[in-house]
């Protein structure tokens, strides 16, 4: 089975077998990445992985995971961005039961 070296920020380098990483392809290239737990400190780490990781990775025996980015993501988006204060008058507004209750029954 192959060794992979991979650096955890707390150890550095450590060696994992291809079962330890997990390997995330994603349709939009700079998203992909791979991550495992740190051998050593139990350290979640996840990494960026360009096609060369992913190559190198795949090569060694790590099983690749393909994922789409939701196209929404990328849209550009318009307008101000949400305070906490809008968040703030969303929760109040969908914690008002009554408000619900009467939505609730409307359609009947
Ligand atoms: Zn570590």
């Amino acid at each position: 089975m192959a060794t992979i070296k991979a650096s955890c920020l707390c150890c550095g380098l450590v060696e994992l077998s291809p079962a330890d990483l997990t390997l995330m392809v994603c349709s939009h290239a700079p998203l992909s990445y791979y991550s495992f737990k740190c051998p050593d400190c139990g350290s979640a780490v996840r990494k960026p992985a360009d096609d060369h990781v992913v190559s190198l990775l795949i090569s060694g025996g790590v099983p690749a995971i393909v994922w789409d980015l939701p196209a929404e993501a990328l849209e550009v988006k318009h307008g101000p961005a949400l305070t906490y204060d809008d968040l703030l008058d969303f929760n109040a507004a969908i914690s008002d039961d009554d408000m619900l209750a009467e939505l609730a029954g409307a359609g009947s």
